[in-house]
């Protein structure tokens, strides 16, 4: 008795995913990516599912951090973008959070803290991202700094692929070049293998990885399927069909008329829209399952509800439908919306039921 828009999150295939990034860099660590309530998989749940087996986690801000420890998730998280205030350094060093160093404001703070443990510092090198980092010259006088402050015990150098996840990329070995010769003049643990590096540059895999996409079941790679036939879906949001109507050639279906029927046409109507995250960007044409059989969206997206064909499907009132998850891979209904799994994943919003499983 409730509107049937659902997301289910199986945290055995996180699990799964977990041991399979683990497994592509045997005896190197691999930090489990959870920023972002766990790409909208839900953060506590993951880390408390993985704690027992995951060398640590990564998250953006210290507010993603608290989350984790108030719930009584132990071992260590990473901030990957370092704190934002100096009255968070607190809160790091009594609480065992790591954090990236990627400015001299953050520098500066260390330098004047006084703290409760030793820091765990990821001093961030720019190899080519252009976001966040030092570049090598001045990382090097980062890095002499932090090795003598007394506020930090350990620095491990920290940077990211621009690129990974294209084969053909030239961009992935240059970067690769760039830290290693940094790294000569700074020795220190390293990471910068992200999912896609994690499955499939093994050169970059150093003491610590960073999966997270493919921790949800998701491959970075386009097109490929040897990656994602390791993965296992951890999200799969469906809804039902609320309403079934039988139209002529001519009829428009939704907002605009953007689909004119050119035959007789059964189009079901299901309960999800834009407002539950599900991307008002998809097209007509973008697949759905309905009772485990393909078909696609007709009409464009509304706030609470999109339009389905049903013509020549075996459905009626209350049929499931499966927007993406275990029967279709988000992968394959992100190009529709002119996006990736990542923005589907993390789009859902508080309407949708959550069911948690494993
Ligand atoms: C989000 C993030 C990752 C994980 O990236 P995936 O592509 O999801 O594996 C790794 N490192 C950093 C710095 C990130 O911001």
């Amino acid at each position: 008795m409730a509107r049937a828009a659902t997301v289910t999150i199986d945290l055995d295939a996180i699990a799964h995913n977990y041991r399979v990034a683990k497994s592509q860099a045997p005896g190197q660590k691999a930090l489990a990516v959870v920023k972002a309530n766990a790409y909208g998989h839900g953060a506590i749940d993951v880390a408390k599912k993985l704690q027992a087996e995951a060398d640590g986690f990564a998250v953006a801000c210290i507010e993603e951090a608290v989350e984790l420890r108030d719930a009584g998730v132990t071992g260590p998280i990473v901030l990957l973008e370092g704190f934002f205030t100096a009255d968070e350094l607190d809160y790091i060093s009594a609480n065992n959070i790591w954090t990236a160093v990627h400015n001299d404001f953050q520098l500066e703070a260390i330098a004047a803290a006084e703290v409760a443990q030793p820091l765990n510092v990821w001093l961030k090198l720019d190899t080519g991202m252009h976001r966040l980092g030092f570049t090598p010259e001045e990382y090097k006088v980062a890095y002499q700094r932090l090795q003598a402050m007394p506020q930090v015990g350990s620095v491990t150098m920290l940077s990211h692929f621009t690129s990974a996840d294209d084969m053909s990329s030239p961009v992935t070995r240059h970067q690769i070049e760039i830290y290693d010769s940094v790294n000569q003049a700074c020795p220190s643990p390293m990471s910068f293998a992200n999912s896609a590096a994690t499955m499939k540059h093994s050169a970059a895999h150093h003491d610590w990885q960073r999966p997270g996409i493919i921790l949800y079941g998701s491959s970075p790679f386009e097109g490929e399927a040897d990656v994602q036939a390791q993965l296992k879906p951890a999200m799969t949001l469906t809804s039902e069909v609320i309403a079934i109507h039988d139209l002529q050639v001519g009829d428009a279906i939704g907002y605009n008329g953007t689909w004119v029927c050119e035959q007789p046409t059964r189009v079901g109507t299901v309960a999800m829209g834009y407002a539950d995250g599900y991307p008002r960007q998809a097209k007509n044409g973008t697949p759905v399952m309905v009772s485990g059989q393909r078909t696609k969206i007709i009409g464009r997206v509304s706030m609470d509800m999109l339009t389905v064909d049903l013509t020549g499907i075996d459905a009626g009132l209350g049929s499931t439908v499966e927007f993406w998850g275990e029967n279709l891979l988000a992968n394959e209904v992100a190009p529709y919306c002119g996006t990736i799994s990542y923005t589907l994943f993390t789009g859902i919003t508080r309407r949708v039921h959550r069911k948690v499983k494993g």
